[in-house]
């Protein structure tokens, strides 16, 4: 496109101007004509439709009446005045309301003319009315009926109040005759005439001004499969990149580490998925490049011992391997697991956290700095400029449902060479997400879980129920088990978490007096070694109940503890909720996990509570979440929010993302450099992406 036109800034446009030019950039962040081009509706009204006022039901929103205004008025009220017309089609009436700028509006109306009425209906005690409508002359809105599908575009409440979706539909329309001689294509000839595509000039005029639901279709394919083809086209690019720069370690010996611990010391089976990412990791670390992989797989789905593994063969190869977790209690249980499983192989293995003492630390440093030191484990203190590995060849951030980017930096810069790095989450990213993120490639993912393993049963029960579930903990009580009780924390208002919870445990130790019951108790109150010492307590078996606001969500390991109660579960999000049920079903019993709510629930209450009581699996949770929540608030908006997606969903449109792939992929199969000539507007394309460099702000 040339560039000229098309950058202009917004307010240069014809009917835009200063003031709205500001309000276009504040509320909607249009900048440029492009901008403005690329503002998609976000549905279509049908103006061919009108409705009769005695066919208004609650459900109408957004109708479209013939009429006539018979009177006009002036209301005033404590919250300020507003005007109403009265409004009759012959078959009843309505109301019309103004809440602003009415005067030039009462000056302006014709009393008794033939008016068509446009807007959101609203009812109230049998009457209907719509405020502010959009009200044209009947004749001139018979001779302004081009198209039968008007757009209605995204706008927002100030916004609305200044340039209306009629308004808006103008300036697209000044815009669009402006400008559509300069949408040049981004696509070959070729795909876009095996894939049966519309031109891009096509595709833009009939977003805006559809000439029939055909095309209207035709353009939104197009468009949508534009977005996912460009964002895959460079997630492909850069991984080629990133193989052929040979810029890693080349891990190539399988040796005796590996070989002797898996052979003759593996503590059980390995199931077929752990295998599998076993199989990757090993390939991965075997090429001439930086391996950059996420490991994803439900909590105890067995993701140490593929971690533990991956750590021989960066030892077999001569180096020294490292595992961070963001907490020090999972720091502590992973050396203790890994020291474990190590012990047959006379390893050196050392824990780095906050509280280890000074002349520990200096053993350390010593060791990492000369080599001796196999295998760190340890919290964020791995990341001080004091930590300096002989030669670090494999890092492990084990981030359970944390994202973190910025910190993982820091390791690369120890090393001449960048290490290998594995990031293990048991938050399952919906593969949609994943596919647009990573590009799937670099993802390994532990889908089954260790046999044997009865899964956890899921209830919800009312308020109502809490006498019946309070039998219910006492039975298993009875039986020897150990019982979780939740609150939710609420970030805004930490005292009034904190009474929430402290009135629960009263409530609690009352029904469970001592000395038949014991009762522990951790919160964000306590010190982390008052923490400690009751964790300690619960897991030790000396309490029954543990009751805790969500600190206990990452990294408790109390396999006797067979019952989850989380109390107002409605106010936790799916993936928190899977997390906590993640806290029982460590044992060899049937464990369950029951969800406490008020009677009064939302549609996405009830359908969390639904997902939970149906499934355990995180991967279907995480689908739902997606649903429910849409990708920016599960990925963080600083991840997800930066993907270029205008009018493709990544929810609704799975479909146009596979296909957008696949053909990325065949094309970068036949012209991987994209020397072909009918391929060169893909590549300008690609060059100007990249100078914005929109999306590798997140990536790796
Ligand atoms: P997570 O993925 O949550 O880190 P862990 O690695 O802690 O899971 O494994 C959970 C439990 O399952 C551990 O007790 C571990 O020893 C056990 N485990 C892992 N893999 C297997 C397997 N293939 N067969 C049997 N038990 C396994
Ligand atoms: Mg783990």
């Amino acid at each position: 496109m040339s560039r000229n036109l098309l950058d202009t800034p917004i307010e240069y446009l014809k009917g835009v101007g200063p003031q709205r030019g500001d309000l276009l950039k504040k509320e909607l962040g249009i900048f440029t004509y492009r901008d403005l081009l690329h503002l998609y509706p976000n549905r279509y009204i049908d103006r061919t439709k009108y409705y009769r006022i005695n066919e208004l039901s609650g459900t109408s929103s957004e109708v479209q009446i013939v009429g006539k205004i018979i009177h006009l008025k002036i209301v005033e009220q404590k919250r300020g005045k507003r005007l109403v017309a009265t409004f009759t089609d012959g078959t009843g009436e309505i109301e019309l309301v103004w809440f602003q700028g009415f005067k030039w509006i009462k000056d302006n109306l014709k009393i008794n003319e033939p008016y068509v009425a446009y807007g959101k209906v609203n009812s109230f005690n049998f009457t209907y009315s719509i405020p502010h409508p959009e009200l044209e002359l009947l004749e001139e809105h018979k001779k302004s009926l081009s198209v039968a599908m008007q757009p209605v575009y995204p706008s927002t409440e100030k916004l609305g109040t200044k340039i209306s979706n009629k308004a808006m539909n103008k300036l697209m329309t000044q815009l669009v005759t402006e400008t559509y001689a300069l949408y040049n294509d981004t696509l070959s000839d070729h795909l876009k005439s095996r894939l049966n595509l519309l031109s891009m000039q096509e595709a833009l005029v009939n977003i805006h001004f559809p000439k029939s639901t055909e095309l209207l279709e035709k353009a939104q394919f197009r468009l949508k499969f534009e977005e996912f083809f460009y964002i895959q086209m460079q997630l492909l690019i850069k991984n080629i990149a990133r193989k052929s720069k040979i810029k890693g370690f080349q891990f190539n010996v399988v040796g005796e580490f590996f070989n002797t611990f898996y052979s003759n010391h593996l503590p059980f089976p390995l199931t077929g998925a752990q295998k599998r990412v076993i199989k990757e990791i090993r390939n991965d670390m075997g090429q001439p490049a930086q391996m950059n992989r996420l490991l994803q797989g439900d909590v105890g789905s067995g993701k140490t011992i593929v971690a533990f593994l991956s750590c021989l063969i960066a030892l077999d190869n001569g180096f020294q391997a490292c595992i961070v977790a963001p907490t020090e209690i999972l720091a502590t249980q992973h050396f203790i697991g890994i020291s474990e499983f190590a012990e047959p192989l006379g390893l050196n293995i050392k824990l780095l956290t906050g509280s280890t003492k000074t002349a520990e630390r200096r053993v350390i440093h010593e060791e990492l700095e000369n080599g001796e030191l196999q295998i760190l484990i340890g919290t964020h203190a791995l990341f001080e400029d004091k930590v300096i590995f002989k030669n670090l060849g494999l890092a492990i951030i084990d981030e359970q449902h944390r994202f973190g980017v910025e910190q993982r930096s820091k390791l690369w810069t120890k090393n001449t060479l960048p290490p290998h790095v594995l990031v293990m989450t048991a938050t399952p990213i919906p593969r949609t997400l994943a596919m647009s993120l990573y590009g799937d490639l670099e993802v390994s993912v532990i889908d089954e879980l260790p046999p044997g393993r009865k899964p956890i049963q899921t209830l919800h029960y009312f308020e109502g129920k809490r006498l019946a579930v309070w039998h219910f903990i006492k039975t298993e009580i009875a039986k020897g088990r150990q019982v979780y009780i939740v609150y939710p924390l609420i970030e805004e208002s930490e005292t009034l978490d904190y009474k929430n919870l402290m009135e629960g445990y009263e409530g609690i130790s009352r029904d469970f007096p001592l000395p038949e019951y014991s009762v522990s108790i951790v919160h964000g109150q306590m010190t982390p070694s008052e923490k400690e010492v009751e964790m300690d307590r619960f897991a030790k078996g000396e309490t029954n109940i543990m009751v805790a606001t969500t600190v206990i969500e990452v990294g408790v390991n109390v396999p006797n503890a067979s019952v989850m109660i989380i109390e107002s579960a409605e106010r936790f999000g799916l993936s928190q909720l899977h997390q906590l049920r993640g806290r029982v079903g460590r044992g060899a019993e049937q464990s369950y996990c029951i969800l406490m709510t008020g009677d009064k629930l939302s549609n996405d209450s009830k359908i969390r509570m639904e997902t939970m009581c149906r499934t355990n699996d995180g991967f279907e949770i995480s689908e739902v979440d997606l649903k429910l929540r849409g990708p920016g608030d599960i990925m963080g908006k600083q991840q997800s929010g930066t993907l270029p997606l205008k009018i493709a969903d990544l929810v609704k449109d799975q479909d146009i993302l596979h296909y957008a792939r696949h053909q990325a992929v065949e094309l970068l199969k036949q012209d991987p450099s994209l020397e072909n000539p009918d391929n060169q507007k893909i590549k300008q394309k690609l060059e100007a992406l990249n100078s914005k460099s929109t999306i590798w702000n997140y990536i790796s």
